[in-house]
């Protein structure tokens, strides 16, 4: 395809028109470095889209005219890096091109208060409602399919991602983690501006940052006044250091898992941002859902995606019934189950299929777990007060460190209630059947009609549903998806695209 640059908006849609297929959009001010070429290559690399690069300064977002006029101008190196990193078309609008004299067309956008009254934007005033106004209407000159953003800016993120939401646009934003410089300081377009001295400092504060981070991986709590005893020390102007909630921005809570560490300061003329993320754990994705709902095959294919550990606590419910079974064990005795209980281990273990395996006691029961008369018991068993404490303790050691994915009947609710994020899995019992059915694994339903195979699955909705403790129910939090009319990949797309919202980009890098 040959590769344009567009000056205009008026040839945008005539350019859009001719090239025949989705586009990836990324913004920019121009004065790109290897952050920008990051964007690039990383819309290059996600798909077979169009890309499309914006050079465009704008002044609707200074709230210092000085800045804005001495924001750097690179126009001819950035076509060059652009180009060569894998953008089909380069958009560098005037500002007339963008702000007509007579505003015909265009919208300017408030950004949502709860956001934007925080962070930076306790100072400058109308920043963040001019970036809305600029992506909204590039937004709707270009329609592009994705939209990638730094989460450098993370504030500006969540302000674009809600300006998405708010306005319903047809696009999705991806992110990139904070790309560094070889000293630790984030790559900015301002960065050229800062004197050695000045840049002394930056790397001073960054590496407070990043040290501030590792310090919380291993105590779990964070000394905001230390570190802004150090950073005075060295004569740094803090203009904000805060710890609070990644989306909300508000104050964070006991429980959150994940959260901002965010700093601006100023040295000389120049203001800068940074940020970290402070996790005590890795991420968790909880996925429950009634039989039949697809949980199992969806849960195995985001596990691979993601590279996070899969867990089956269905599969460690049918082990115990299977031991039940064998054992001819009576479950109804409970003082009895208490002991054996006590000396029952349940793993996992990866097979050379790459599936995994579920050991009871050491002995392999993948298969026969599987079969009718474990199914028809299970629900059973499982609405026993010491068999659910038992295996809710098990399934949090396994899920002690995080990074997994579990899929069960009350991983939101009960077992990983802090999870990140929470998928309610259902679909129609016609299709739950059907799908039983034609699953050729499942021992369960060889040799069973279909009407047969809705009473016995209603059945257990019903005593998963109506049991005392940890019933199947939607935690509050939880996202609900209805399986009936997506395919599988659909599905998991839906649950990683909810997951790469949640999680920032910087979290996964180790
Ligand atoms: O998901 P699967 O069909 O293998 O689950 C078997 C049974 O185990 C469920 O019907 C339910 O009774 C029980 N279970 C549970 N809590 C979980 C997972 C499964 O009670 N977290």
């Amino acid at each position: 395809m040959k590769k344009v640059i567009i000056r205009k908006t008026k040839e945008i849609e005539n350019w859009r028109r001719n090239i025949n297929s989705e586009i990836n959009f990324i913004p920019t001010m121009g004065n790109l470095h290897n952050g920008h070429i990051k964007l690039i290559s990383t819309a290059k690399n996600d798909n077979s889209n169009v890309n499309l690069v914006s050079i465009f300064i704008n002044p609707l977002q200074f709230d210092n005219k000085l800045d804005l006029e001495n924001y750097p101008k690179t126009i001819d190196n950035d076509i060059k890096i652009s180009l060569s990193n894998g953008a089909d078309a380069i958009f560098i609008p005037s500002n007339e091109d963008i702000y007509p004299p007579n505003n015909k067309n265009i919208s300017f956008l408030k950004a949502p208060i709860e956001l934007s009254s925080a962070l930076c934007g306790v100072n400058r005033i109308g920043h963040f409602d001019g970036v809305c106004t600029v992506v909204y209407r590039l937004l709707n000159l270009i329609k592009p399919k994705n939209l990638y953003l730094g989460e450098k800016d993370w504030q500006q993120l969540l302000i674009l991602k809600n300006l998405v939401r708010r306005k319903n646009l047809n696009v999705a934003i991806k992110s990139i983690a904070t790309q560094r410089d070889f000293d630790g300081i984030p790559l900015s377009s301002r960065n050229v501006h800062l004197s050695k001295n000045e840049r002394k400092l930056i790397r001073f504060f960054s590496n407070e940052l990043l040290e501030a981070k590792k310090i919380f991986q291993q105590e779990k709590k964070i000394n905001l006044n230390e570190i802004i005893k150090k950073l005075s020390s060295k004569k740094i102007s803090i203009e904000y250091l805060e710890h609070l909630h990644p989306h909300t921005l508000q104050k964070i809570r006991l429980e959150d898992n994940i959260s901002l560490l965010a700093g601006a300061i100023k040295c000389g003329e120049t203001r800068l941002i940074d940020h970290v993320f402070l996790m005590k754990r890795r991420p968790i994705i909880a996925i429950d859902g009634p039989a039949g709902s697809g949980k199992s095959t969806v849960t195995k294919l985001i596990a691979k995606k993601l590279k996070l550990l899969y867990l089956d606590t269905g599969a460690m419910y049918r082990a115990l019934s299977w031991l039940m079974v064998k054992e001819s064990i009576d479950y109804k005795k409970e003082k009895k189950l208490k002991n054996i209980l006590k000396d029952i281990s349940i793993v996992f273990k990866s097979n050379t299929n790459s599936h995994q395996d579920v050991f009871i006691n050491n002995y392999c029961v993948t298969e026969e777990i599987r079969s009718q008369e474990i199914s028809s018991i299970v629900s059973k068993i499982s609405s026993i007060k010491e068999v659910r404490k038992f295996l809710v303790e098990e399934q949090r050691k396994i899920g002690e460190s995080g990074g997994l994915v579990a899929e069960g009947r009350d991983i939101g609710t009960t077992v990983f209630p802090n999870a990140e994020l929470k998928i309610f899995l259902t679909a129609s019992i016609d299709e739950r059947a059907k799908r039983r059915k034609s699953d050729k694994q499942s021992k369960d339903s060889q040799d069973i009609d279909i009407d047969t195979l809705k009473e016995l699955i209603k059945k257990r909705d019903f005593e998963d549903s109506n049991r005392e403790i940890s019933p199947l129910i939607k935690a509050n939090d939880a996202i609900e998806i209805i399986t009936d009319r997506y395919s599988i990949n659909e599905v998991v797309d839906q649950i990683i695209d909810l997951y790469n919202d949640k999680i920032p980009k910087e979290v996964e890098i180790k």
